[in-house]
């Protein structure tokens, strides 16, 4: 089934009563990305913020909004997700509200200069080859011109309210992610979408099995039994359970294909990127394409089904 989706840009829709979708267009990827308004007793609190690119037209956004928006709350510290926050910040003058987890990862990725090579070191030493890896990185890292977030947001934790929302901690997609739910309504950010599946990779000094945290977070947003969730990209998704267990029998089926790229032979995460995802990418496609295969493996490690084999200069993995 094909399915195409109508976005209108930098106008705030009705979803339901009270929440608004803020649909904001992205030069590159799902082209497009999810943020929402929610309607409180002192004004709105909008999710999420797009790419800092000086195009959004936050007044003319505003101008749309009866009342005004009083927080600012970031999801996940992705590019398209927290790369606004400091326009929308000076346009609406409220406070910006990030998970802790989140906020330190975002200082340590946007905000470090020497980030590109650390992690292009790290790519190498997973078997990437070092142009290849510059590649990668270069490709990478054009959207560090677009993040601008803010420092020294209010922090929170899992657990806390916002406005009545709770907050609820579903790592997978970026180790700090967070969703916001009250009575039977998920605000989702990237945890779950429809139609495309949220890419889970493994990156330096990321939590040690991404793809076991998103499969206890598929679990838990399945539990949850939501109604409805509203998320980051692409459609309204409208059994939200359902769709959680669906992205779990995707990563099973997934893992089953990465084992089966796995002998005695030890192979780096680069060559077994090529068996799950071809030959043929660009560089950034291939940069998502080994994070993913990393995560992978090394929730097959966790399970007993792979091997993970280091030394000093590589990391590889064999049949256990
Ligand atoms: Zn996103």
């Amino acid at each position: 089934m094909s399915h195409t989706i109508e976005h209108t840009f930098a106008t705030p829709i009705e979803v339901e009563p009270g929440i608004l979708r803020l649909t904001l267009s992205l030069p590159s990827g799902p082209m497009h990305v999810h943020c929402y308004l929610l309607r409180g007793e002192d004004g709105w609190t909008l999710v999420d913020t797009g790419l800092g690119l000086m195009e959004t037209p936050w007044e003319d956004i505003l101008a749309q909004v009866d009342g005004p928006v009083v927080r600012i709350f970031i999801t996940h510290m992705h590019p398209d997700h927290v790369g606004g926050a400091e326009a929308a910040a000076r346009a609406t003058g409220a406070p910006v509200i990030q998970g802790r987890l989140d906020y330190a990862q975002c200082e340590r990725v946007w905000g470090s200069a020497d980030w590109p090579e650390r992690i292009a070191d790290w790519f190498v030493r997973n078997g990437v080859p070092p142009e290849r890896a510059k590649e990668m990185i270069e490709s990478g890292h054009v959207f560090a011109d677009f993040v601008r977030f803010v420092r020294n947001p209010t922090l929170v934790d899992a657990g806390d309210e916002i406005d009545g929302w709770r907050v609820l901690a579903t790592p997978g997609h970026a180790d700090g992610h967070l969703c916001l739910h009250r009575g039977d309504v998920l605000i989702a950010g990237d945890s779950i979408l429809t139609p495309i599946t949220p890419a889970v990779g493994l990156y330096p000094q990321s939590r040690p099995d991404p793809l076991g945290d998103y499969i206890e977070s598929l679990h838990a947003i399945a539990a949850l039994e939501p109604r409805v969730s509203y998320g980051g990209h692409g459609a309204t998704v409208d059994e939200p359970g359902a769709r959680a267990l669906a992205i779990v029998a995707h990563h099973d089926e997934r893992l089953d294909r990465t084992e089966a790229a796995l002998d005695g032979q030890p192979r780096g995460g680069y060559e077994v990127s090529h068996a799950l995802f071809g030959r043929e990418l660009a560089p950034i496609q291939r940069r998502f394409a080994v994070a993913e295969t990393l995560s992978h493996l090394e929730r097959l490690v966790v399970l007993g089904r792979a091997a993970r084999v280091e030394d000093d200069l590589t990391v590889t993995y064999t049949a256990p």
